[in-house]
């Protein structure tokens, strides 16, 4: 799995997907830049989550709030005071990590160990496999999977208590290493505020301590009332967001999983009192619908319900995904309560109400949000799509499976020889095919090496020029995933496009 994660890394950046930022002068960590093939695919995937969050429900518009906000927003929000990760170092190493991901990942192990004990069975005993039985039974895999859910448990319960001196008990007693080095000298467990601040204004006096937003939510929580007026909202409905956030993460290694500065998609949705259980149960299997729809496999998803609450939320869910580093948060599901309005009218003096006509009566909406990283959703597209695939010729393929629909290049069209008026016909249809499709022109290298940069590139299509097209107007498209090539008529690309990369 490293392996394959390691395989992702320098895909990205070969095929000009992701590069380091600011690399030339040895990058800056967890911070990195899209490249002409991440910016097309960062923005295919951003376009069908607004299309169908906003375009697909009447009830929901969009925003672009500014990402400086004016600083009593973040005390309102909690973030202020409560916006911080338990911090530890280590001692030789001088590294520094989240202790509470040292123990998950240690409580990951565990399951992994499990997970592999189930696996053997389930080869060795075939059909009369019965996992259930196995799992509650089995004394290794009981072993591992309570020692797990006991680490887990008394992890939450020090960070509920704020008992930081105890987190940092459990690390010595589980004897967990720094991943690097295997030292285990640690120092205290502290808080550490993951925001990040700036200053507004030209004179050291007079300049406004600001933060870098580090979730677009408040910025649609503080322009309720603005939209709900204007648009002429009625509740349930709800305000959408794409926009990059910031977060002084403590990270090691994990690429675009946990950056610094990220960009997020978040619909925070306004209901009425009691009824934000209801559509908590909505949002959740909406949004899971959504992630299935993409077609990287039902089986790289699962819930994961929150036992320990946010200090806002009355319940809370996150959709994990099957990453090439295991299963991790993907998005949130949130339901917020009337915590961030009723903070906001606090603090602004001002009412943030919304006048029920049925109900006739005002009150506070309740909120519940749906929140996905947009450069995670990246990560799990890219990687779930890149493989290394056998063919029946003996040889393989690196091959870029990304869903046609958020494709970086449609289609690319290949004059097979660079005489003989093939090139032209290639670029009329280039010229034809542009508005609509992001497509590529390309005549170097053999038609075979073509085909294999644009398998590796994520190109569903290629579309080739021969002499045959200068008689009769045909052209063969060779499909990226089962390398079918067929004979069509120039008239008729336009629908074959379509219908595979059309929403
Ligand atoms: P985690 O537990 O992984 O730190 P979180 O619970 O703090 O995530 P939220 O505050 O719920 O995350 O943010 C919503 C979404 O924003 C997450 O599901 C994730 O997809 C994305 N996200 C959060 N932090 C980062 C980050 N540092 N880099 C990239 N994406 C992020």
């Amino acid at each position: 799995q490293e392996d394959k994660f390691k395989k992702v890394i320098a895909h990205a950046k070969e095929y000009g997907y992701i590069f380091g930022s600011s690399e030339i002068y040895d990058g800056l960590s967890a911070v990195y830049d899209y490249g002409q093939n991440g910016v097309e695919l960062k923005k295919n995937i951003r376009e069908y989550w607004w299309k169908s969050m906003v375009n697909m429900h009447q009830n929901i518009v969009g925003l672009d709030a500014a990402i400086f906000m004016h600083p009593t927003t973040w005390k309102a929000s909690g973030h202020v005071d409560a916006f911080s990760d338990p911090l530890i170092d280590n001692k030789d190493s001088k590294k520094r990590y989240r202790a509470d991901v040292l123990i998950e990942d240690y409580a990951e192990k565990l399951n992994q160990k499990a997970q592999k004990e189930i696996a053997k069975a389930k080869k060795r005993f075939g059909d009369d496999f019965d996992e259930a039985q196995f799992v509650s039974t089995n004394p290794r895999v009981v072993k591992y999977l309570s020692k797990k859910e006991e680490v887990l448990q008394r992890m939450a319960k020090s960070l509920d208590n704020e008992d930081l001196a105890d987190v940092k008990a459990l690390i010595e007693e589980l004897e967990i290493a720094d991943p690097d080095t295997g030292s285990k000298n640690w120092t205290e467990v502290r808080q550490f505020n993951l925001m990040f601040g700036t200053k507004l204004g030209a004179s050291a006096e007079s300049a406004t301590d600001l933060f870098l937003r580090p979730e677009t939510a408040q910025g649609i929580f503080v322009n309720f009332l603005n939209v709900q007026k204007t648009g002429r909202m009625k509740i349930p409905f709800g305000i959408a967001q794409t926009g990059k956030a910031f977060r002084n993460e403590i990270v090691a290694r994990q690429f675009i999983f946990r950056m610094r500065e990220f960009e997020q998609m978040e619909m925070q949705f306004f209901v009425r009192p009691g009824e934000e259980m209801k559509w908590y149960e909505y949002w959740k299997e909406t949004r899971l619908h959504w992630h299935l729809s993409l077609g990287l496999g039902k089986d790289n998803y699962r819930f994961h319900d929150h036992d320990k609450l946010a200090h806002y939320a009355n319940a809370a869910a996150d959709i994990e995904f099957n990453f090439p580093f295991g299963f991790k948060e993907l998005e949130g599901i949130h339901s917020r309560t009337d915590f961030d309005l009723k903070a906001h009218e606090e603090y602004s003096g001002k009412k943030l109400q919304f006048f029920d006509p049925e109900l006739k009566e005002s009150y506070v909406p309740y909120v519940v949000e749906t929140s996905v990283g947009l450069d995670r959703m990246f990560l799990a597209v890219f990687s779930t799509a890149l493989q290394d695939e056998e063919l029946e010729d003996g040889t393989s393929r690196v091959v870029l499976k990304l869903p046609a629909v958020v494709a970086p290049v449609k289609a690319a069209i290949l004059p097979l020889v660079k005489k003989d008026g093939l090139p032209e016909i290639a670029e009329q249809i280039v010229d034809d095919l542009k508005w609509k499709f992001n497509v590529i022109y390309d005549e170097k290298d053999a038609i075979g090496r073509r085909y294999r940069r644009q398998d590796a590139n994520g190109t569903p299509f290629c579309i080739t020029i021969d002499h045959d097209t200068v008689k009769d107007n045909t052209v063969t498209i060779r499909d990226r995933d089962t390398m079918e090539q067929k004979r069509v008529a120039i008239t008729e690309l336009k629908a074959i496009i379509s219908e595979k990369t059309d929403a």
